[in-house]
């Protein structure tokens, strides 16, 4: 067993819950097979294992700082980035047209879990360079993708994602950062303001930094309307293809509770009137298209919390198995201590930890899924799986985000006062996680999202299409066993939220936006719940036809896990939505009404 993840699982994951071959009989996919799958998932194992764990300690303590204007992160850095680019990593989802690997993200997702656990901080890098450097090769000009883009993918350059700003934060509509045209040149702005938090914004891992900016071209719409996006090197290339700085200033370096091996910098652009921004495709679409980023960041955030979550989960898992202490209550008393993972509250720890994990990995991979076929498909698989994934993007980032804050606090208490001490690297996972739930749009964020608008937006027609997904899985399982009642259990659970939804309908048509949304956040909560028990009904329904076969000790053990690990699930957090459906349906406007002089 790995330190930090299962391959078993991902196995299963890809080969057994969801079939990831079947995705090379797609025309865009049909140049590889399971084998290619298999060596890319051995070589990234190769990459976690020798350049990025050894690394998660030493990356946490020794910080990256601000020194002469230029941010300095761990010299592990540059080797990676240059791993990363030679390996083809940075590139790998892109088309082979422009450079890449074609690979299913379905196998991309993996790189990003296997990295995550390892090291989270020094997985983020390579994620914000390809997200990046798709945007521009979408909606890029010629020159851009040939001035930017394969510098990106080689590790010579990083790309960044650069929309936040001081005052506008979950509200990006309300940007001030300006652009205005430069005469003679078309395409090309002066750009003015200031940017905060942004990832990787600055590091001498790499020899330029790219950003891909929101600003507001002036006189350009107010709110959302008028946001353009823009190419903006920190060092812009001259006609003779040589570097010259182009007046981005890093002012200002933050200083993180955890992912600290990866720094976040506040950017000041045109202090000296100088900088030059590149317009990405048509003025005023610049949210559109940063949208198609910060959906695969969606995503990619899900898939970071659930890496974490992982870590800690079989560091908590080994610490059980080797800490003495205390005695069985019952039978006759032994003169030794026994491991803790013999106690009944141990392994509820452990199962909840697994459950979270498991399930939410579940999920992403059927949104990994999803997105391979709305981007190879046919037209009518692109449209239908495309809607899916909409629909499941809010709870794939959020359900890992929030939990993932919950098992890796399980994972401290699991070691007991080693796990708040730094000689175990708990703690660590313990304060990487907690970015996730706010970056890529807080929760509350995700919760407006998919209540107001992929919920309440179409009336609910597409939740009655992934209904209709969880129905036929239902209808799959037959027989009077312990699945079957977890499938009539999910059933049950279809009808409440079919209830909580029409009644939400009705309200939102009774009293309006405001009260609707009002706990929009526990309607996600509960939509989490609900999709992960369709993930665990899946994977135990797999594992039931396994079990029927002739396994070793060890297929057999993995398999029941599985069983008892969705028993558990459907024992102690699917009751969970009683308490949410119940809140959700009541008169009650305690949130509106409270008046805010009484939270005092
Ligand atoms: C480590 C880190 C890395 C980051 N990386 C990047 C990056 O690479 N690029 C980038 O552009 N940004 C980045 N960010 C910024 C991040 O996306 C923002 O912090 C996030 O969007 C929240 O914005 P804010 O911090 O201004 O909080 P605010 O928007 O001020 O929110 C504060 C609180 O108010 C709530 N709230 C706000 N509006 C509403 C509403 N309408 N309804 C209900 N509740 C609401 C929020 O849910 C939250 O709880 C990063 C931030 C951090 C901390």
């Amino acid at each position: 067993m790995s330190k930090y993840y299962s391959k078993r699982n991902i196995d299963f994951l890809l080969y057994e819950v969801f079939d990831a071959t079947a995705l090379t009989t797609l025309d865009y996919y049909n140049h590889q097979d399971k084998e290619t799958f298999d060596l890319v998932l051995f070589a990234i194992d190769q990459l976690a294992e020798k350049h990025l764990y050894p690394y998660l300690t030493e990356m946490d303590r020794k910080a990256p700082y601000l020194e002469n204007g230029q941010v300095k992160v761990h010299p592990q850095m540059r080797r990676l980035m240059k791993e990363y680019g030679d390996g083809g990593w940075i590139s790998a989802d892109a088309s082979m047209a422009h450079g890449g690997q074609q690979l299913p993200f379905m196998i991309t997702s993996c790189f990003q879990f296997i990295t995550g656990a390892a090291n989270y901080s020094a997985s983020v890098y390579p994620f914000l360079s390809s997200g990046s450097a798709r945007l521009i090769t979408h909606f890029g000009s010629e020159e851009l993708k040939a001035q930017f883009v394969q510098k990106m993918y080689d590790g010579v350059w990083q790309g960044t994602m650069a929309m936040t700003e001081p005052d506008a934060g979950s509200s990006l509509g309300d940007i001030s950062t300006s652009a205005e045209p430069i005469d003679g040149k078309e395409g090309t702005y002066k750009i003015k303001g200031q940017k905060i938090f942004i990832s990787a914004g600055d590091h001498d891992g790499v020899d330029n930094v790219v950003h891909l900016m929101l600003a507001r071209v002036k006189g350009a719409a107010e709110g959302s309307k008028g946001i353009s996006l823009f190419v903006v090197p920190q060092q812009r290339i001259t006609a003779d293809g040589s570097l010259e700085f182009n007046d981005v200033i890093t002012s200002g370096l933050f200083h993180k509770m955890g992912y600290k091996g990866c720094p976040i910098v506040q950017l000041a652009m045109g202090e000296s009137d100088d900088c030059h921004g590149y317009l990405l495709g048509k003025e005023n679409h610049g949210l559109l298209y940063m949208f198609q980023m910060m959906n695969e960041a969606r995503i990619a955030v899900g898939l970071s919390a659930v890496s974490i979550a992982s870590a800690a989960y079989y560091a908590s898992l080994a610490y059980a198995h080797e800490r003495p202490q205390g005695r069985k209550l019952s039978g006759k008393k032994t003169k030794h201590q026994v491991p803790i993972i013999e106690h009944a509250d141990v392994k509820r720890m452990l199962l909840f930890q697994k459950a979270v994990t498991e399930g939410a990995h579940a999920l992403l991979m059927q949104c990994a899924l999803y997105a391979d076929y709305m981007k190879a498909g046919t037209a009518e698989e692109q449209k239908y799986y495309g809607a899916l994934l909409n629909l499941l993007t809010p709870a794939a980032k959020s359900y890992p985000s929030e939990m993932g804050i919950l098992t890796t606090s399980a994972a401290v208490q699991v070691l007991g006062g080693a796990g708040y001490c730094d000689d175990f690297p708990i703690e660590q996972y313990y304060r990487e996680m907690r970015i996730h739930t706010i970056h890529e749009g807080t929760t509350a964020i995700h919760g407006l999202d998919l209540l107001g608008r992929k919920v309440m937006g179409d009336q609910g027609a597409v939740l009655k299409v992934l209904i209709g997904e969880m129905l036929g899985l239902i209808k799959s399982i037959r027989g009077e066993n312990q699945i079957y009642t977890h499938a009539k259990t999910l059933e049950n659970l279809i009808g409440e939220v079919q209830t909580v939804t029409l009644h939400l309908g009705k309200v939102a048509a009774k009293e309006g936006k405001e009260v609707l949304l009002s706990d929009a956040t526990l309607y996600l909560e509960m939509f989490g719940i609900f999709v992960v028990a369709w993930q665990w009904l899946k994977q135990a329904a797999v594992a039931s036809e396994k079990l029927a076969e002739g396994l070793s000790k060890e297929e057999a053990d993995f398999y029941q896990g599985k069983i008892f690990t969705t028993k558990y699930f459907f024992e102690y957090e699917v009751p969970k939505t009683k308490g949410l459906i119940q809140r959700l349906m009541s008169e009650d406007r305690l949130t509106l009404d409270v008046a805010k002089e009484f939270i005092n």
